[in-house]
């Protein structure tokens, strides 16, 4: 029996990709039985003045609304998904400052300005340009990880969702594990969370950003700060697969998950 369900990751219409109100979202939440989520819509920091200023006010004026409203009935917390922080770490900063967020998610969707890597089409690439460009991601997500401000690290593994998941060029992940360990001994240093990102369950991949796997590693450097975002786009997939998520962290050891609130990880047991 699990305990208490927080998802720390959840988009609204306030994205460029997402498809529900924040008032639908917390309906559903609510009929779902979820205890709690964070609204974290997209600022691609790479963008902000372009397309994101607008819809990060937005996002975070509904949140506020909702919190209130729904105040005796579900624990909201008020998000934000910075994308590539460490191209701009002033802006990163002014945007965090801007609005009294509770919690901030740091990604790296492209490499610097690059654009997002879901968009490269891998097929046109050799093995070794693919090699390459993941070198490129992890080097570039350890500085994020190094200088920004931010409470977790999103979906570690991201660019497998397409590498593998739709082109299915398969990756040696043990290639990179030098810098996935200093990626994990700095969020450990740093006080900062890993996040268990379970879209990938739903997708082709049919794994989560990192790998189980990934996570245990984590854990055995000293890793205890974790969230779990379903990276929920529309209402169907608030919470999607928690209890086999949760299922796997308790079986390699993990007792506790965090949810933030002002900035501080509250621990929710994993197990009752
Ligand atoms: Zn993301
Ligand atoms: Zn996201």
């Amino acid at each position: 029996m699990f305990n208490n369900i927080y998802d720390s990751h959840c988009h609204s219409n306030n994205s460029h990709d997402g498809h529900n109100s924040v008032e639908q979202m917390c309906i559903t939440a609510i009929e779902k039985g979820i205890s709690g989520f964070a609204l974290t819509d997209h600022c691609e920091v790479d963008l902000y003045k372009d397309e994101y200023i607008n819809r990060v006010d937005n996002s975070f004026r509904d949140i506020t609304l909702a919190k209130e409203k729904y105040k005796d009935i579900l624990t909201l917390s008020a998000g934000i998904e910075l994308g590539q922080p460490n191209y701009n770490i002033e802006l990163s900063k002014e945007i965090i400052n801007k609005h009294n967020y509770d919690f901030v998610i740091a990604s790296t969707h492209g490499i610097g300005d690059s654009g997002d890597l879901c968009n490269v089409n891998y097929s046109n690439m050799s093995i070794r340009e693919v090699n390459d460009l993941l070198d490129r991601y992890f080097k570039y997500y350890l500085e994020m990880v190094t200088i920004c401000d931010f409470d977790t690290a999103a979906h570690l593994t991201y660019p497998l969702r397409y590498i593998e998941g739709v082109y299915n060029v398969k990756i040696d992940l043990a290639k990179y594990m030098d810098i996935i360990d200093e990626i994990f001994k700095t969020v450990i240093n740093r006080g900062k969370a890993l996040e268990l990102n379970t879209s990938g369950l739903r997708q082709n991949i049919k794994k989560p950003f990192p790998t189980i796997e990934l996570m245990k590693r984590y854990l055995d450097f000293g890793g205890e700060l974790i969230t779990i975002g379903s990276d929920s786009h529309r209402i169907n997939d608030i919470a999607a697969d928690f209890p086999v998520s949760l299922e796997f962290l308790d079986y390699i050891g993990f007792k506790y998950y965090s949810f933030y609130r002002e900035r501080k990880a509250n621990m929710i047991k994993i197990r009752l």
